[in-house]
C-alpha cells in the first residue's frame, strides 16, 4: 500500500476510526526533515504495529523566541519519499492553523523532570512538546508511540505525562542512531559548516570519557564531570551549555553514582545547538 498524506484532523480520524477495533495503530511523532534516526523509529514501529502513522509538524509552541523555528529545515517531498520507502501507511502533516486554530489556553506542564538539563536553557520548550504530543495522542489515539533516546529528557517527560494522565499509550524508547564518527544524527546537523561538522563529535567523545570513568569506578559525579568537560574545553569554538549526570527517570543530578545514570550534554558550535546523552552504570 502506498503512503497517504493527510493534513486535517477530521480526515485522519475518519481514516483511523474503522480500523481501530481490529488493528494496532502506531505513531512516530516528528518535525520532519527525516533522517536515519527517524528511520530507526519508523522501522521498529513498522514491525510492531498494523497501521503506522508518522506525524510531521514543526510545532511553534516548543520553540522559544531565540530558537530556530523559521529556519528549521522543511523537506516535505523528501519526507514523503522516505516514508514510502519504509512502508508508512499515513503521514499526518497538519498546518499550524489546523493544530492551533486559536491560541492554546490549555497546556500540559510536566514539572521536576524539566528542572535541569535543557529545561532552564529552553523555557517553555517541554510544555510545548508535552502539549503537542498530548494533542497528537488525542487525534491519532495510537496504542504505541515511538521516541528516540537521543532526546532522553523529552522521552522521560512523555513517559511521565502518559503515566500521570493515564493516556493509555505504550511509549517505546529507541536507541540513538549515530554517524560513523559518533555524532548523533539530527536534523540540526545540516546547519553545521564543514569545519563545525568536523568538531561536532567532541560531544560524544566527552560523554564516552564520562562513561569510561564511571566504568572504571569513579563514582563522584563532580570528578566524572570534570573529565568530560576537559574534553569539551579543548575545542575553543565549542560553548558548553551543560554536562550533567542525572538519574534516568526524573533527570535529577546525582552526586554519587550508585546505579544507572544518564550522562547528558548540550553544546553550541556557532549558531547550532547540539545535545546528546549516554545511559551508563558503574
Ligand atoms: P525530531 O523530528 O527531531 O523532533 O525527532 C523526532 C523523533 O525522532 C524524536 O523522538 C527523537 O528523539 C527521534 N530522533 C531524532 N534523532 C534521532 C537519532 N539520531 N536516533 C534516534 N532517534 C532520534
Amino acid at each position: 500500500m502506498s503512503t497517504e498524506l493527510v493534513q486535517t484532523i477530521a480526515e485522519i480520524r475518519q481514516l483511523l476510526e474503522p480500523i481501530r477495533s481490529s488493528q494496532t495503530i502506531g505513531l512516530v511523532p516528528t518535525m520532519g526533515a527525516l533522517h536515519e534516526g527517524h528511520g530507526s523509529l519508523i522501522q521498529q514501529a513498522r514491525k510492531e504495529t498494523d497501521c503506522l502513522v508518522v506525524s510531521i509538524f514543526v510545532n511553534p509552541l516548543q520553540f522559544g523566541p531565540r530558537d530556530d523555528y523559521t529556519r528549521y529545515p522543511r523537506t516535505p517531498e523528501a519526507d514523503l519519499d522516505f516514508c514510502s520507502r519504509l512502508d508508512v501507511d499515513l503521514i499526518f502533516e497538519p498546518e499550524v492553523e489546523e493544530m492551533y486554530p486559536t491560541p492554546s489556553l490549555s497546556t500540559v506542564e510536566v514539572t521536576r523532570i524539566t528542572d535541569h538539563l535543557c529545561g532552564p536553557f529552553r523555557p517553555g520548550h517541554f510544555t510545548g512538546v508535552a502539549t503537542v504530543v498530548a494533542k497528537l495522542f488525542q487525534i491519532i489515539q495510537p496504542q504505541r508511540a515511538y521516541f528516540g533516546e537521543k532526546d532522553a529528557q523529552q522521552l522521560s517527560v512523555i513517559e511521565r505525562m502518559v503515566s500521570d494522565l493515564n493516556l493509555g499509550v505504550t511509549v517505546v524508547a529507541v536507541p540513538t542512531v549515530r554517524e560513523s564518527d559518533g555524532l548523533a544524527v539530527s536534523s540540526r546537523n545540516q546547519y553545521l559548516s564543514p569545519q563545525e561538522r568536523a568538531l561536532a563529535p567532541v560531544l560524544y567523545r566527552a560523554l564516552q570519557v564520562a562513561q569510561q570513568a564511571i566504568a572504571e569506578g569513579v563514582l563522584d559525579s563532580g570528578k566524572v564531570q570534570k573529565r568530560a568537560l576537559a574534553v569539551l574545553e579543548q575545542e575553543q569554538s565549542v560553548t558548553v551549555e551543560y554536562l550533567e549526570i542525572v538519574d534516568p527517570e526524573e533527570m535529577q543530578p546525582v552526586e554519587r553514582i550508585t546505579g544507572p545514570v544518564r550522562v547528558a550534554g548540550a553544546i553550541r558550535i556557532g549558531a547550532t545547538r547540539l545535545i546528546d546523552n549516554l545511559l551508563t552504570a558503574p
